[in-house]
């Protein structure tokens, strides 16, 4: 069975594509182009016809398109010019309004030496509107950004969560250790909470809990430190590279930024106003790094202590200090 002959009209179905097509000859003068480019370009067929690009379009043409269409010409080089990083190279519109801030439609051009017979070499632009295809990886980006930052943050208060923080404790260490550096943990704890509670109600402990967040971010200045909410009103901060000097001077800051705020508590065991306990556990390189768990145990253990001696104060460890001992804070 042969095949029906099927007579096609060229010109109509290249006008009907939803894409652009620009032709080319040996010399870069343009033979043809279909209505998709005249609509989005301004310009009509009979206007660009016998023209080269940069003939058509002056001083519109950004250098990699030009050697792309050059190079398809020359060596007969086929290229894709990706709408990743050649986002607009045509000065092409979807709205006319667009055209005054040179808001030019987002293009995936597609460039393909043609040899015909009888004509020699021609070479042949596809462009693709890819705006749609933009706005929708932008949406996806947000929505995978949004997404990862969820992962690792705390709703409430807007720090780190405590699975970011036992990754970022165990990195730190590693890190430590390689660089022989010296590494410090905070842990830190609401004094008298459950009163607060109780007397001010759930909803104003929470504001308590982003307040302290966000004063004690604001002691935390060095880009390397990890600060977290470590359960519920409790909070720890990684200082890589802490020696116990600053460790415990970072700590006081903290404790003391917190008394700054005087948010009344009439039920606190400890002052008028809102306090917290702070437990710090720093290391000695020369006695060998913990492990995260170790160096947790030692900041809970000093903090424990910071409570059973009246709340309100840093307490601090040395790991490889036999026996272990517990030391007020000299920063106060
Ligand atoms: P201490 O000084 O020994 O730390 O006494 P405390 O009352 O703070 O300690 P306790 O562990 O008995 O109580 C902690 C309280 O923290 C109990 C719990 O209701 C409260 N809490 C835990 N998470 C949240 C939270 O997300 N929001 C609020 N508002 N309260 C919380
Ligand atoms: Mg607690
Ligand atoms: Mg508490």
């Amino acid at each position: 069975m042969t095949a029906p002959r099927l007579k096609v009209n060229w010109p109509v179905l290249s006008d009907a594509l939803a894409l652009g097509l620009v032709l080319l000859d040996g010399r870069g003068r343009v033979l043809h182009w279909n209505a998709w480019v005249s609509r989005y370009s301004g310009i009509a067929l009979a206007d660009a016809q016998g023209l080269t690009l940069d003939q058509v379009f002056p001083g519109a043409l950004p250098a990699p398109f030009r050697t792309a269409v050059g190079n398809a010409l020359r060596h007969r080089l086929p290229i894709v010019l990706s709408n990743v990083l050649h986002r607009a190279p045509l000065p092409l519109y979807a709205r006319p309004e667009h055209r005054a801030g040179n808001q030019r439609m987002q293009q995936s051009v597609t460039i393909t030496p043609v040899a015909q017979p009888g004509v020699g070499h021609l070479c042949l632009l596809q462009i693709t509107d890819t705006s749609t295809l933009a706005t929708r990886e932008r949406v996806l980006q947000l929505r995978s950004d949004r997404l990862s930052r969820e992962a690792l943050v705390d709703g409430l208060t807007g720090i780190y969560n405590r699975k970011y923080f036992d990754d970022k404790l165990r990195a730190e260490l590693e890190r430590a250790q390689r660089s022989q550096t010296p590494v410090a943990l905070v842990m830190f704890d609401v004094d008298s909470f459950k009163p607060y509670n109780d007397t001010y109600g759930h909803p104003a402990g929470d504001r308590v809990l982003v307040a302290i967040a966000n004063a004690a971010r604001e002691q935390i200045n060095r880009a390397t430190d990890v600060l977290a909410r470590y359960g519920g009103e409790e909070f720890a901060a990684v200082l890589p590279a802490s020696d116990k000097v600053g460790a415990q001077l970072i700590a006081e800051k903290i404790r003391h930024a917190v008394e700054l705020l005087a948010i009344p508590h009439a039920a606190s065991s400890v002052a008028a106003h809102v306090t917290i306990s702070l437990g710090v556990a720093c290391h000695d390189p020369r006695d060998g790094y913990p492990g995260a768990q170790e160096l947790l145990e030692l900041a809970d253990r000093a903090l424990y202590v910071a409570k059973r001696n009246g709340r309100n104060q840093v307490r601090w460890t040395i790991s490889g200090a036999t026996p272990l001992d517990i030391f007020p804070s000299t920063r106060r």
